[in-house]
């Protein structure tokens, strides 16, 4: 039972919430302290902290010194890593590879899928484009042809959730129709689309807009290119890389302004540098160069992916974007669940849903991390008031 916390509930935040957990769900919510002791129930009080719904993080490559690919040992790492900044969902993205690779990837990760450590696997590349590529090797890309398609979502025997794919590539709205009949998200990313063409990728039933004006044709006032697209269209959900290297605040803001309330995904899209400091690290076959935190290619210095983590993301939105905290948790797990389909599960504190939590002090830093009702990161013990009589 967490007492005296400031909930951040879908509908806003209730001061001096009262959450109770049995087993792997959330079975209480209120306000108040409710009747004195409970017998045998252990009870935190949370008075000064917040908490929030568990992130669900639908763009990440790595972290902690670790990527997701062939090695699944690294996989584990930067599911942990992750779950420490109150990650309770994640979705592994891969970067392009040779398609051999990609499988023996897709196959060793969709046992993780399985094993319920991962949410799903988001491939991102190699149906993109080479002149949007960014910290992808260009020399991999490829289109979406339709067996090789196929045969990678036969590899994941289920597992691949996403992909992220430039439509305007030849045979690529097909593609869309092919992953969304499968029951795969199709992800507009990496693309050198005009505004109509990704029009067009929209009602052939593209659903998510990979990192938002990251890898894509910008914003033209008399060629909108496929922000102004994505932005407008009420289907599609928009992922936000809001490490403050990115983008730039005003941009942040113009997409939470123009999607409404609903429709944008804070991401990390981390790397393996993220927690694991400065230095050369590996993303894919490519070197990249982590100075201050910012990750970019060695050799051309294209930015390749972020060290963000989805405390410092949610953290950002509220205290420098000035996003209401329930707004931000929206776009930190709500939004993300329901895109991935699994909003009647986790992504929001309700009742009846998993009780993946996180608890943050006044500064949004985490203090503690509950995930399927047990806690990973405990919260310090003198706010335990231990069990009570
Ligand atoms: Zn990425």
């Amino acid at each position: 039972m967490l007492r005296h916390a400031r909930l951040v509930l879908p509908g806003g935040v209730v001061d001096d919430g009262r959450l109770a957990v049995d087993g792997e769900w959330i079975t209480e919510l209120g306000s108040g302290a409710n009747g004195g002791p409970h017998p045998g129930i252990q009870v935190v009080d949370l008075t000064g902290y917040v908490v929030a719904p568990g992130f669900v993080d639908t763009h990440v490559h790595g972290g902690g010194g670790a990527s997701f690919g062939v090695d699944l040992d690294q996989a584990r790492h930067v599911v942990d890593f992750h779950r420490a900044h109150g990650t309770t969902t994640t979705i592994a993205s891969t970067v392009t590879m040779a398609l051999p690779d990609l499988e023996r990837a897709v196959e060793g990760l969709s046992g993780l899928v399985q094993d319920g450590l991962l949410a799903g696997i988001h491939l991102e590349g190699p149906f993109i484009s080479k002149a949007r590529c960014g910290a992808h090797d260009p020399a991999l890309l490829r289109e979406p042809e339709e067996q090789v398609v196929a045969r990678l979502l036969k590899r994941g025997h289920g597992a691949v959730k996403m992909v992220t794919l430039a439509t305007e590539l030849t045979g690529g709205l097909r593609a869309v129709r092919q992953l969304t009949d499968n029951g795969v998200i199709a992800a507009l990313g990496h693309t050198d689309s005009s505004y109509e063409q990704a029009r067009e990728a929209i009602d052939a039933g593209v659903t998510v807009a990979t990192h938002l004006f990251n890898a894509m044709r910008g914003l033209h006032h008399r060629e909108p290119g496929p922000i102004a697209a994505m932005l407008e269209s009420e289907t599609v959900a928009v992922e936000l890389v809001n490490d403050g290297h990115h983008l730039h605040d005003a941009a942040v803001e113009l997409a939470f302004q123009a999607a409404g309330h609903d429709r944008v995904s804070l991401i990390t899209d981390a790397m393996s540098a993220a927690g694991a400091g400065d230095g050369r690290y590996e993303l894919g076959q490519l070197a990249v160069q982590v100075t201050d935190g910012v990750a970019r290619l060695a050799d051309n210095g294209s930015i390749a992916g972020s060290t963000l983590t989805m405390d410092a993301a949610f953290r950002r939105a509220v205290l420098v974007n000035g996003i209401a905290l329930e707004r931000a948790a929206a776009a930190a797990a709500t939004t993300p669940a329901r895109v991935l389909g699994i909003g009647d599960l986790v992504g929001s504190l309700e009742v009846g849903k998993r009780a993946d939590l996180v608890v943050l002090d006044e500064s949004l830093h985490v203090v503690g991390v509950m995930s399927r009702g047990r806690w990973v990161t405990e919260v310090p013990t003198p706010l335990t008031t231990a069990d009570a009589p």
